[in-house]
């Protein structure tokens, strides 16, 4: 299909919620395959629809390292995480930046797959903390949002001296977020 543009902080979209998916149809199935395109040639571990400017309550995650074992959440809903530690953060959407930030390192997800069938899976580590990152973006939030204020004041600055979207297409495997 198509690798599709990453909208980047402090793009007023990407903090707009998404809305349900109740039409499992081509058009999803063209979505979840951009989603997929994108998160490749990024080279991120995750990638949210409302990242590529899609509203509809859909995440892809790619942990095996470029592997193809991709996982597909369809209306995903977290129905239990154990206690948070802090770890280790970046975002496609808003490059350059590595922070710490506080999440559950296991979840229980309850979800449909791209066919609408329910789909119910433990997370741990990486998947865990990557899972609850996407979920974040399809309320509007980003993990810039859980930082000190001081330190959003700063990213949003840097963001916003940026020239253009172009320049952060290279990003290096090590600090590709999701
Ligand atoms: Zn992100």
């Amino acid at each position: 299909m198509a690798r599709r543009d990453v909208l980047e902080y402090p793009d007023p979209r990407l903090r707009l919620r998404s809305r349900p998916v109740d039409a499992f149809d081509e058009s999803l199935s063209r979505l979840v395959e951009d989603l997929l395109d994108t998160l490749r040639a990024t080279g991120g571990i995750g990638l949210s629809a409302p990242q590529i400017d899609d509203r509809r309550r859909v995440l892809v995650m790619d942990l095996s390292g470029g592997a193809a074992a991709p996982q597909v959440y369809v209306n995903p809903e977290i129905s239990s995480r154990s206690a948070p530690g802090l770890v280790e953060e970046s975002c496609l959407s808003v490059p350059g930046v590595v922070a710490n930030v506080v999440r559950a390192t296991e979840v229980r997800v309850r979800a449909r797959d791209a066919a609408g069938a329910a789909i119910e899976r433990e997370l741990s580590g990486m998947e865990a903390v990557c899972l609850q990152h996407e979920l974040d973006h399809l309320e509007g939030r980003l993990f810039v949002d859980r930082l000190s204020l001081f330190r959003r004041l700063r990213i949003r600055a840097a963001a916003r001296r940026r020239p253009a979207p172009v320049a952060a297409a290279g990003a290096t495997a090590r600090e590709a977020g999701s």
